[in-house]
């Protein structure tokens, strides 16, 4: 636990027997293909790299920066691409790794801009969803855990850049935030 944490909502144990799964299902369901897996930066890094070990099918790996929240915890809505792919998408069957999916409008844009480079196919994994946060309708394909509607932080998810580093995912007491 964390002093600044409401409640801690998943363990480090339960993160890594969801994840472990998650890469046998990707495992099959990409059997015999060679997909390019896009990490967004930085919440999903985390993610990404327990992911891939599970993953068993040969992979690549790039990695995208878009711009999120700011030291705020709403979205802005605003989307924009601070670091872009190294490899080209072009026929490419790509894997979008992400930390959560909340209104889902980074999503919505990260999807559209990588099909409009001419992807084979574009699926999304996600951490976490935040289903009741949804201002556009959009789900991801694979999902680990779905969390309430609350900010939560840990595993790669921060807030204001904190808390990255913890091991277990839990809430942010708003008092932290509200100031
Ligand atoms: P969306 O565009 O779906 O509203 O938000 C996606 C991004 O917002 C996520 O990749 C993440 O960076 C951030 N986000 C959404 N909900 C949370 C949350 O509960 N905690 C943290 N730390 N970030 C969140």
């Amino acid at each position: 636990m964390h002093p600044d944490l409401e409640q801690v909502l998943f363990t480090e144990d339960q993160l890594m027997a969801e994840i472990r799964a998650l890469g046998a299902r990707l495992s099959a369901d990409y059997a015999g293909r060679n997909p390019l897996f896009v990490c967004v930066l930085k919440g999903a890094v985390m993610f990404m790299t327990d992911l891939v070990k599970h993953v068993t099918v040969p992979l690549e790996m790039d990695f995208i920066a878009i711009s999120s929240y700011g030291a705020s915890s709403k979205s802005s809505g605003v989307v924009r691409i601070l670091k872009d792919l190294d490899r080209p998408v072009e026929g490419r069957d790509i894997v979008i790794v992400e930390d959560i999916v909340d209104t889902g409008l980074t999503l919505a844009y990260l999807k559209e801009s990588l099909q409009h480079r001419r992807a084979q196919s574009v699926r999304v994994v996600t951490l976490f969803d935040k289903p009741e946060g949804r201002k556009v309708d959009i789900q991801p394909d694979y999902a680990c855990f779905q969390v309430p509607n609350a900010f939560i932080v840990g595993y790669g998810l921060d807030y204001a850049e904190r808390y990255r580093n913890l091991p277990f995912v839990g809430i942010l007491k708003p008092s932290v935030y509200i100031g």
